[in-house]
């Protein structure tokens, strides 16, 4: 893997000011929340550092580097292509930065869509991502903030359920796993409560 600062150089060539300006808020609140929820913070920082790696690929130049790193585009992802920048993120990590923690690589993969049965770094890279001190404000936004410190499974549902609200608002296409993410932590966070 190269040297943080390496990546950091690296990667500012490779996206948007804004979208440079954001990554850094990720890395920064993420950092934070690896020291609140014991996780491991420079494997945090690396993977919030390369979340939004391939973002600003041009649409043509995500399909050609999904099809070049063997990135399969699902029907959801084909309608709405911005939606691969995860998967896709993962794999220019591998190849381009030289990550080859499993666990950072599947924590940027998962980063938009969310997942079932998230491990804590990838519930605190997907929770950094939604709120970093740079986003402008939106609703939910500081309910967002405040669960992100209390509870990560609590923060998890919240986020997911108002993503799916805006997605549907917008009538974008809404990617299955993060229904399936949203019905594992309400179901999750139901359990709890009954001590189950
Ligand atoms: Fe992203
Ligand atoms: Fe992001």
């Amino acid at each position: 893997m190269l040297p943080f600062e390496v990546m950091e150089r690296k990667l500012q060539s490779a996206l948007s000011l804004p979208r440079y300006i954001h990554t850094m808020g990720v890395v920064k609140t993420a950092k934070k929340l690896a020291g609140r929820w014991q996780a491991d913070e420079k494997k945090a920082m690396t993977a919030a550092l390369l979340h939004d790696c391939a973002k600003d690929y041009p649409e043509q130049m995500k399909r050609r580097f999904c099809k070049e790193f063997h990135v399969p585009i699902d029907p959801v992802m084909d309608q709405a292509i911005d939606l691969c920048h995860g998967p896709l993120g993962a794999e220019v990590a591998r190849r381009e930065y030289g990550v080859t923690d499993e666990e950072v690589l599947n924590a940027i993969r998962y980063h938009t869509t969310g997942r079932p049965e998230m491990t804590k770094l990838e519930q605190i890279i997907f929770i950094a991502d939604y709120i970093e001190p740079n986003r402008n404000p939106f609703v939910g936004l500081e309910e967002g903030r405040v669960l992100a410190y209390e509870d990560l499974n609590l923060a998890m549902e919240r986020i997911l359920k108002d993503t799916i609200a805006y997605v549907k608002q917008r009538q974008r296409p809404l990617h299955p796993l993060s229904v399936e993410a949203y019905e594992y932590y309400q179901k999750k966070n139901k359990e709890g409560f009954h001590g189950a």
